[in-house]
C-alpha cells in the first residue's frame, strides 16, 4: 500500500462529493408516505394560492374611501360572510359586511377592519378613526404561490412544511427518488450479537445498531450484513455481497494499521481506495473508496468515531446519493466556550458539548468531560459537536467556538 498524506476534513469531503452519483430511479408515493423522501421533479402550483382574495381577520369588510381618519365612521351592516361561502354579500357605499378569517372579500370592499377596531350601537357598526391607517388585512389571491410558479424544486427533502404545501396544492401523490440502499457490517473477532453471552475479552456489537438508527433517521433502506470476523476471506465475501445489493456500503472496525486490520487491502483488491487518512479526531483512520458502483466507507471501530464520521462524511454522501440538492453540511453556528477545551493544532476535532442558553441571552457550550473515542456515553450526555478547526490550539473559556446541534427542526 503506497504511503498517503493526511487529507484535511475539507479535502476528504470534496473527494467524496465529487465521486457520489445521485440515484436516478423515481417512484410515486402517497403524500404522507413522502415524509423524509426527496422530491424527484419540480412541482408547479396548478392554481393560485390562495385562490381568491380573503380576509386575514375576523371583522368588517367595507370601502376604505368611506372611512374618516378624524372621527368614528358609522356603517350599516349589509350581510355576513363565513369562510367557505362562495357567494358573498356585496359592500355598497357606507355599508359593511361582517366577515370571518379566510372568507372571500365581498364585491366592492377593499379593506377589512378587525373586530377590535369596531363597536356596534343602535344597529350601526362604528369604525375607529385610526382603523384605516392600520392596514387592509386582505390576503391577495396568489400571494403565497402564483399558478405555474415552481412551488417545490426537485431535490427538496420533504418535511412537515413541504407536505403541507403539497396538500394545499391538492396533491395526494408525489414523485420521489427511490430510497438509497445502504449495506453495513462490523468487523472484529471480539464482537458478539445481542442475546449471546459475553466471554472475557468480548463486547457487544453496538456499532451496527447505531448505524441502523442513523440510517433510519435519514430514511435510507438499511441492509444489515452482520458482524464479520477479522479475516480477509470473510471480508472479501462480505464486500462482494454488499456491492451486489447496495448504493453505499459502511463497514466499521479494521480500518487501521493493526495486524487484524484488513479493510484497506481487501477494498484495494475488490474495488478502489481513494483515501484512508483524515486529519481529524476522533475518526482516523477513515477509508473511502468505490466498490463497483457503490460508495464504500471504512469507519474506525470506536463507537464515537463511528458517529462523528457518519455525520461529517457519510451523511453528506447519502444525501447526495439520494438526490437531495444543497451542500448537506451539518448546520453550524457559534457559541462561547463556557470552560477551556483541550486541543492541539494539526487535526480538526469534533468534541462533544452541551449547549445551553445563557440567562442574559446568547449561547454557551460546556465540555462533556471524557473525550475518548470509545466513550459512547459522551454522545448521550452531549447535545452538540464542538468543532475545533485544524490549526487551532487549546481553547480558553470565553473564546468563540463552532457548534453543530444534534437535534434538527421541521
Ligand atoms: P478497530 O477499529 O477494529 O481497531 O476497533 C477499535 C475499537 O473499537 C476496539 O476497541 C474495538 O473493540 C471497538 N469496536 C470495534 N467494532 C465495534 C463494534 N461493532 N461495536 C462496538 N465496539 C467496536
Ligand atoms: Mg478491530
Amino acid at each position: 500500500m503506497p504511503k498517503q498524506k493526511w487529507k484535511s476534513v475539507e479535502e476528504a469531503r470534496e473527494i467524496i462529493l465529487s465521486q457520489v452519483v445521485p440515484v436516478r430511479e423515481t417512484e410515486r408515493v402517497s403524500l404522507r408516505g413522502a415524509l423524509g423522501r426527496i422530491l424527484a421533479a419540480d412541482v408547479a402550483a396548478p392554481f393560485n394560492v390562495p385562490g381568491f382574495d380573503n380576509s386575514a381577520m375576523d371583522g368588517y369588510a367595507c370601502r376604505a374611501a368611506d372611512l374618516s381618519e378624524n372621527s368614528e365612521t358609522a356603517l350599516r351592516e349589509s350581510g355576513r360572510v363565513f369562510a367557505g361561502a362562495n357567494s358573498p354579500a356585496a359592500a355598497g357605499e357606507n355599508e359593511c359586511v361582517r366577515i370571518m378569517t379566510g372568507a372571500r372579500i365581498p364585491a366592492g370592499a377593499d379593506i377589512v377592519v378587525p373586530q377590535e377596531e369596531t363597536r356596534a350601537e343602535n344597529g350601526n357598526i362604528f369604525i375607529a378613526a385610526a382603523a384605516r391607517k392600520k392596514g387592509i388585512h386582505i390576503r391577495r389571491a396568489g400571494e403565497d404561490l402564483r399558478a405555474d410558479e415552481t412551488a417545490l424544486a426537485a431535490g427538496t427533502l420533504l418535511g412537515a412544511a413541504e407536505i403541507g404545501l403539497l396538500a394545499s396544492l391538492g396533491m395526494a401523490e408525489v414523485a420521489v427518488k427511490r430510497k438509497v440502499r445502504a449495506a453495513f457490517f462490523s468487523t472484529g473477532d471480539e464482537l458478539k450479537s445481542l442475546g449471546d453471552a459475553l466471554r472475557l475479552g468480548e463486547i457487544y456489537d453496538s456499532n451496527r445498531h447505531t448505524i441502523f438508527a442513523m440510517l433510519k433517521r435519514m430514511n435510507i433502506a438499511a441492509l444489515d450484513l452482520g458482524a464479520v470476523a477479522d479475516s480477509p476471506e470473510e471480508l472479501a465475501r462480505t464486500m462482494d455481497a454488499a456491492k451486489a445489493c447496495a448504493d453505499v456500503v459502511i463497514a466499521t472496525g479494521g480500518a487501521s494499521v493493526g495486524e487484524a486490520d484488513f479493510i484497506r487491502p481487501v477494498l484495494a483488491e475488490r474495488g478502489e481506495v481513494l483515501f484512508w487518512k483524515v486529519a481529524m479526531r476522533p475518526g482516523r483512520p477513515l477509508a473511502y473508496g468505490k466498490l463497483g458502483g457503490a460508495d464504500f466507507f471504512g469507519l474506525p471501530g470506536n463507537p464515537v468515531s463511528v458517529m462523528v464520521c457518519f455525520y461529517q462524511f457519510v451523511r453528506a454522501a447519502l444525501w447526495k446519493r439520494a438526490g437531495r440538492a444543497g451542500d448537506f453540511l451539518p448546520p453550524q453556528f457559534f457559541a462561547a466556550a463556557a470552560a477551556p477545551f483541550k486541543k492541539s493544532p494539526g487535526r480538526t476535532e469534533y468534541q462533544r458539548g452541551i449547549l445551553r442558553a445563557r440567562p442574559g441571552g446568547g449561547w454557551e457550550v460546556h465540555p462533556t468531560g471524557g473525550q475518548g473515542s470509545g466513550i459512547l456515553s459522551s454522545m448521550v450526555r452531549a447535545n452538540c459537536f464542538v468543532v475545533l478547526e485544524e490549526p487551532r490550539g487549546a481553547v480558553a473559556a470565553g473564546e468563540t467556538v463552532a457548534v453543530q446541534l444534534f437535534e434538527g427542526l421541521v
